[in-house]
């Protein structure tokens, strides 16, 4: 039971200094396949979820049943499953024999004083998220200039096909007969009718030389083409 009354004292202590966060005891964390018990976690007030954890103690009665070392292990591994900044290993009720650490970068641990440890929490800021969102940005913005070059190769090369591999427009053709002094189109009545032969020229030229039918209007059927 002597575990029990050291994980009270932290909670105390947790709960006086740091007000502006919650504290949840026994919390399950998740590594891997292995879970294992957080005994005291300090982290965001967040309704319905833990939120972000800011510190994470690890009780243990007075004296030390276990190596001092591995009992630091087990909660830095602790730190390194849930992300979080700053640990205590608390053996006993008696603060002055308890050990604070910081995960300062990427799981870089350090030992630090209790002062620094409350100091950081009053300045506290989640262990890497800084550096996972700035990651995050770098990526997305690699991923976008990829994806703007290669639009930008695609629009290039459409602007270039259709400027040199594009078909010139047919150019407008209109009908003349062997002796008529008009133009007309293919289908013009006039010349159906008639079963006029047909000889095809473009209709610049015919615009020269000849007078546009009055009954199949061909200006306006080239024009439209
Ligand atoms: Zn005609």
């Amino acid at each position: 039971m002597r575990e029990a009354i050291v994980e009270q004292t932290v909670k105390t202590y947790f709960t006086d200094k740091f007000p502006q966060f919650s504290v949840s005891q026994q919390c399950e964390i998740q590594f891997g396949t292995r879970h294992g018990i957080a005994d005291v976690v300090l982290h965001q007030p967040i309704r319905n979820e833990k939120g972000y954890f800011v510190a994470i103690a690890e009780c243990k009665k007075w004296p030390l049943p276990i190596l001092r070392g591995r009992a630091k292990a087990q909660l830095k591994s602790y730190m390194s499953a849930t992300n979080t900044r700053y640990g205590v290993l608390a053996v006993g009720t008696d603060p002055r024999n308890w050990d604070f650490c910081e995960n300062k970068y990427n799981n870089w641990f350090a030992e630090i004083e209790r002062e620094d440890f409350e100091k950081g929490i009053e300045n506290w800021r989640p262990v890497s998220a800084k550096a996972l969102t700035v990651n995050l940005r770098e990526t997305t913005a690699r991923w976008w200039k990829r994806i703007a070059l290669i639009f930008g190769v695609l629009f290039f090369v459409s602007i270039a096909s259709l400027l040199f591999l594009w078909p010139d427009p047919p150019e407008p053709i209109v009908y003349i007969t062997r002796t008529g002094k008009k133009y007309h189109t293919y289908t013009c009545e006039f010349l159906v009718e008639r079963g006029v032969e047909k000889f095809a020229i473009y209709f610049d030229e015919a615009e020269k030389n000849y007078d546009p039918c009055g009954i199949c209007d061909p200006d306006r059927t080239a024009q439209s083409r």
